[in-house]
């Protein structure tokens, strides 16, 4: 370790969690329940499913290294240009990309306390500093919340990119259009701004921003979304920045060629096809965020208001206990203390089903 680059030496790894299979041999259960990485509980679409399988023979061929077909499916829904689009091994590649192209150990990155782990990751892995804001106090009832006005104020001359992620994992809360518009618009211009929407198509409410929409008016954006959540494709890792086709150009001079896999290609395109699927993937979570959220409050548990698939709930005790005891009853969430945030825990939106064997192993955890 003492070789590595001092922002290196100073990073925690990211802690997958245990294998299922393991964790069943180790606790004798027959069937576990995973609500901890923010997964589609439908799984993938059929279509996708079907993409891969159809793609199998072919799989000694490398990928299309430019992902032309994928990019063009994006570019016509999104109705932004192919050049605009820079695809990732998930979305994780693409922050890491940012990363490599505009940061070093001369400059700095600014993002907000519980803000999603990556960014601290992609940040220290280049050497570069990170500089984190405390979270917001107040605003919509969060405590917390990204705060703009003291992002903005750590923003100086050796800033080069901001990372926000709209909604915010693991806080599940979102920055309204007027909050994030007058953000960007007073950033400086040697700042690349991230605007991170991996849970995008989860959100239902009107005053959230579509950040697409003010690519013309900030060159220097750089929007993020992925496969991985609503459409159900995690396993295989794609993920998208859309940019100005200037941005999108410095991003893939430092891609790796063949950085998104056959399969991913053909699954995402047949996904993005598969509009019923996600209609029936953003139904289920919103049926499933009113459940838990009316079971948080007849319970008297505090937690935050969620437009993503998770929430983050209060046990206002560390929540280490809580979580071992929930896993020792075949549910496994997400603890949350490497986002400084000791005394909660993130649950994923499952089917009605896995809530409630989720609330019902919790009920017995507290009770006991
Ligand atoms: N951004 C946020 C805010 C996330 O929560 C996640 C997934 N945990 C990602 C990016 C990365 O997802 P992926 O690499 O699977 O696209």
């Amino acid at each position: 370790a003492d070789l590595a680059i001092p922002g290196v030496r100073g990073l925690t790894p990211y802690l997958p969690g245990k294998p299922i299979a393991e964790l069943e041999r180790e606790l004798g259960l027959a069937h576990i329940v995973k609500l901890a990485s923010n997964e589609n509980p439908l799984g993938p679409s059929p279509r996708a499913l079907e993409a891969v399988r159809r793609i199998l023979p072919e799989l000694h061929f490398y990928p299309d290294g430019g992902g032309f077909e994928l990019k063009s499916a994006l570019a016509g829904k999104l109705g932004v240009e192919s050049a605009q689009i820079t695809l990732g091994n998930g979305s994780n590649d693409v922050l890491e990309l940012v990363a490599r192209a505009f940061l070093s150990p001369a400059v700095n990155a600014v993002f907000s306390e519980h803000a999603f782990a990556v960014y601290p990751i992609v940040t220290q892995a280049v050497g570069a500093v990170a500089k984190v804001a405390k979270a917001h106090d107040g605003s919509r009832g969060s405590r917390y919340g990204h705060d703009l006005a003291a992002m903005a104020a750590l923003v100086d001359a050796d800033t080069r990119v901001v990372f926000i992620a709209n909604p915010n994992n693991p806080t599940g809360n979102y920055l309204t259009r007027t909050e994030l518009h007058a953000f960007l618009a007073g950033l400086p211009e040697h700042v690349i701004a991230v605007v991170d929407e991996a849970y995008f198509e989860y959100v239902a409410v009107a005053d959230y921003p579509n950040a697409l929409s003010w690519l013309p008016e900030f060159p220097h954006l750089v929007v993020t979304r992925t496969f991985s959540k609503a459409y159900g494709l995690a396993g295989l890792r794609v993920g998208y920045a859309v940019s100005s086709p200037a941005v999108a150009d410095v991003l893939n001079r430092v891609r790796q060629p063949f950085n998104v896999n056959l399969p991913a290609l053909e699954a995402a395109k047949a996904a993005l096809d598969d509009a019923e699927h996600l209609e029936n993937t953003v139904r289920l979570n919103q049926a499933g965020l009113r459940q838990l959220g009316a079971a948080f409050i007849a319970r008297g548990l505090e937690f935050i208001p969620s437009v993503g698939n998770f929430i983050t709930f209060d046990l206002k005790r560390p929540a280490g206990p809580v979580y071992e005891a929930l896993l020792r009853q075949g549910v496994i969430v997400r603890p949350i203390g490497n986002y400084g945030l000791p005394h909660h825990l993130r649950v994923t939106v499952g089917t009605e089903a896995q809530n409630a064997v989720f609330l019902a192993a919790l009920d017995r955890v507290l009770a006991a």
